[in-house]
């Protein structure tokens, strides 16, 4: 893998056709170098009684793979298992600021997973603004109160469909007087991560 400032890895279980349109739009959004790859990754954290892997655990798997291959760019790791953290039934994705790891599920992002028939276009609108919705988190951005920000965090599928593929005015400021800096920068947040999906 050469030097990029955001990698997303895609783990064999989701839609491959998505990736490239993904990368494109997460590349255009946050003007940064963005690469592609297939995830080699065992997922470690599946909970049998609860038919989900746990999001923690694959974010220290990923921080593993990250450090064993010197990879320092900011990783988003894509996969369709269905994913939690203790205390919540689920999320729909999980960033590690201090590491620079996040991982987003598309199982409850799917027409599918409420009945409805699948579309590959909504599917790959809602992984784009919950992908960058976590790589805003891994660029120390925090959680925003504009309803259609890429940074207000989403408690249900229909606060994700009015959210657009934009930041708002002042998360935007935020994230250029970043960006710069991004291969230099360090993380203070907290370490348990920064979720999102449902608040408990
Ligand atoms: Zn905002
Ligand atoms: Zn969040």
């Amino acid at each position: 893998m050469r030097e990029t400032d955001i990698l997303i890895l895609w783990d064999s279980s989701a839609q491959r056709g998505l990736v490239a349109p993904l990368a494109r739009t997460i590349a255009t959004i946050f003007m940064l170098p963005t690469d592609i790859g297939e995830s080699p990754l065992l997922l470690t954290g599946y909970n049998s009684s609860r038919h989900q892997y746990d999001a923690g655990s694959i974010l220290t798997c990923l921080d593993t793979f990250r450090r064993r291959h010197r990879i320092s760019a900011l990783t988003l790791l894509i996969l369709s298992h269905d994913i939690f953290i203790p205390d919540y039934s689920h999320v729909f994705g999980l960033a590690r600021p201090t590491s620079g790891s996040a991982v987003v599920s598309s199982s409850r992002l799917s027409n599918g997973w409420y009945g409805l028939p699948d579309d590959a276009g909504e599917l790959l609108d809602r992984l784009i603004k919950e992908g960058a919705h976590e790589v805003g988190h891994l660029l120390s951005l925090g959680h925003c109160r504009t309803a259609t920000c890429i940074m207000y965090s989403p408690e249900s599928i229909d606060d994700l469909q009015r959210k657009t593929q934009a930041f708002c005015g002042y998360c935007q400021s935020i994230l250029d007087s970043r960006r710069s800096g991004i291969c230099a920068q360090t993380y203070d947040l907290p370490g348990k991560g920064q979720i999102s999906g449902p608040s408990p």
